[in-house]
């Protein structure tokens, strides 16, 4: 008999984190699973921290040839929420104990929508303060690449946390999944702003992408510690029908049982790794497993992400095919996550920004 303790997992080089994501027996799995959740406890405790989410514009000046919301794709119906229905979520979180939402939206840098997006900041912050949340709701922006005095702006407002997915670390594989005029440099130079300006930053990568290999997502991980980012929020990548990055039959692509599993290793790797950053279990993971959220958790994700956004615009937001929780209002959603927390032996922390131990740790190493 084989006893599984004697195996060494390692993942201290490239090499040995491209071994552990490829890892497909189920012993090794759960011994990988295992070491997760102890880093997990010992960096940032038990508690899951819920970011209310709330998509407040689908028009997009970016063209993703991954995205459903990409500007080229003419079946999208084109909305904006109005300031009162975004400042409504948000304070349907704080009343509900949500201590943070995120305001995310398509890539927009004109003027109007940076002084939109600041007067809802401002807003929010202002309203939401009360005995529970005495500093406000926390906020995060996923509102894509702007400049450095935009940023600053956007901070001074109130928001404290920023989430930009790099979306892959690999030059030669970003180029194929966007257009020209979307440069990796630029990515890069914006998460750099990011760090520059305050802000506690996540970034991100979808797996499965064509042409995407172990070492490359082992890339991504060392990319992650070399930015010393803050949050990750990472995910399958799922096929929008309306979309032109279509499979290539020849091309490596991580699909299937295999998805999910990678899907798992890949929030593992980057707990061990990263040890004491915060990680979302993304609503992409429930679309490819219906406990994928849970699962997440287990291997050491500490953060999730209940959809706000109106129920008849959801379906205007669709990223991805099959997106999940197109009909739950935030009511049903609110009970059905909390159940799906409790049911992986975790609980919700309601009233706390929950923010990054890692970005804590650097402040106090500074002092
Ligand atoms: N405009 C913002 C928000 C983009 S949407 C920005 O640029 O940051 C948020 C994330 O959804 C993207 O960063 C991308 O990683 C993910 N996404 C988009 N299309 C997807 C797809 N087809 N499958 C999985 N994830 C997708």
């Amino acid at each position: 008999m084989v006893n599984i303790m004697n195996y060494e997992i390692k993942y201290d080089t490239r090499d040995n984190i491209a071994s552990l994501l490829s890892e497909n027996n189920p012993k090794q799995v759960e011994l990988i699973r295992k070491m997760a959740h102890d880093v997990l406890l010992e960096n940032c405790g038990s508690g899951v921290y819920y970011r209310g989410l709330i998509e407040f514009s689908n028009r997009c000046v970016s063209d993703c040839y991954y995205c459903g919301i990409r500007r080229s794709n003419a079946d999208v119906n084109r909305f904006d929420l109005t300031m009162d229905e975004i400042v409504d979520s948000a304070l349907w979180c704080a009343k509900n104990g949500y201590g943070s939402i995120v305001l995310q939206s398509g890539e927009n840098s004109s003027r109007d929508f940076i002084d939109f997006v600041c007067r809802a900041v401002e807003t929010i912050k202002k309203r939401s303060v009360s005995e529970e949340l005495p500093n406000g709701l926390g906020v995060t922006l996923c509102i894509g690449e702007q400049s450095e005095a935009d940023y600053a702006r956007l901070f001074a407002a109130g928001a404290h946390r920023y989430l930009l997915r790099i979306e892959t670390s690999n030059r030669e594989l970003f180029k194929t999944i966007h257009p020209e005029a979307q440069s990796f440099d630029n990515r890069v130079e914006c998460l750099r702003r990011l760090k520059r300006t305050g802000f506690q930053v996540g970034t991100g990568v979808m797996y499965g992408l064509p042409g995407q290999t172990y070492q490359m997502l082992a890339d991504d991980i060392l990319f992650f510690k070399g930015m010393d980012i803050d949050m990750l929020g990472m995910g399958p990548y799922i096929r929008h029908s309306s979309t032109p990055l279509k499979k290539n039959e020849n091309q490596f692509i991580i699909e299937g049982d295999d998805l999910l599993r990678v899907s798992l290793l890949m929030i593992a790797a980057c707990r061990l790794v990263l040890k004491d950053i915060n990680i979302a279990a993304t609503t992409a993971l429930q679309t490819i497993d219906p406990t994928g959220r849970e699962k997440g958790l287990s291997f050491g994700a500490n953060v999730v992400m209940p959809q706000l956004t109106p129920v008849d615009y959801r379906k205007s937001y669709l990223l991805y095919d099959n997106k999940p929780c197109q009909e739950d209002t935030k009511e049903e959603c609110k009970n059905c996550l909390s159940a799906r927390v409790g049911s992986v032996g975790r609980e919700v922390h309601y009233n706390e920004w929950g923010d990054s131990p890692h970005f804590k740790r650097k402040g106090e190493s500074k002092n």
